[in-house]
């Protein structure tokens, strides 16, 4: 998943980031009230985890902003403050879901599973291309039953092209797809992870549509 994360504590957004990464999760990670707002205007993304005590304001009203725009992205938030009224009041302005600071790790990502799972509960998790096989959700790929090892972007254009199957994906979408503030992905950029990426599944699942993207073809 693209994921935006909201978190002023520099040691706990890093240590997130990372641990986000090594899950194939593409992150783009701020600090302020503001940013995120700038990072949603900008940007698609399937999950955004938000702080609610930042240095500009409360996270809360990002949430507020964000439903009165109408966006309906999935948000996870992280905070310090336990109380059950503070909860039901995030949950009530349209958060998804809580965790309370400190949290495990290990529960974090397990909420951000469930999430992958309500994204694609219209499809069923596991989809097989000849001998590949694809977790959408758990994020994890095989190839005649072997896990192969893909890079965060990488799965990122894998699980975009499977999620719009039979339709030609342009690399302008994949490019914006796998940018971040700090990043911007180019399209020469998108057809090397796409090499790349022929080379771990072999050269049949993605179909390059000349002069405008690719198309992942499954009956
Ligand atoms: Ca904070």
């Amino acid at each position: 998943m693209k994921i935006l994360l909201v978190e002023d504590d520099t040691l706990l957004g890093s240590s997130l980031q990372g641990v986000l990464e090594d899950h194939r999760h593409v992150v783009e990670w701020v600090d302020r009230c503001a940013a995120a707002r700038t990072a949603l205007e900008n940007g698609a993304y399937q999950l955004m985890i938000l702080d609610l005590g930042l240095p500009d304001g409360d996270g809360r009203e990002v949430i507020r902003w964000m439903r009165r725009e109408g966006r309906k992205l999935p948000v996870l938030v992280l905070s310090a403050r336990s109380e059950i009224a503070d909860r039901v009041a995030a949950l009530d302005l349209g958060a998804d879901d809580y965790l309370t600071k400190p949290f495990d790790l290990e529960e974090l990502l397990a909420r951000v599973r469930a999430t992958g799972r309500r994204l694609h509960e219209v499809l069923s998790s596991r989809i097989a291309i000849g001998e590949i096989e694809i977790d959408l959700a758990g994020h994890q790929v095989w190839r005649s039953g072997e896990i192969i090892n893909l890079r965060p972007r990488e799965f990122q254009i894998l699980a975009t092209l499977v999620e719009r199957r039979n339709r030609v994906v342009t690399r302008r979408d994949l490019e914006e797809l796998m940018s971040t503030r700090d990043q911007w992905v180019e399209s020469n950029t998108v057809e090397v992870f796409v090499h790349h990426l022929r080379k771990k599944l072999g050269p049949s699942v993605i179909e390059t549509v000349r002069g405008t993207g690719y198309v992942v073809r499954i009956d």
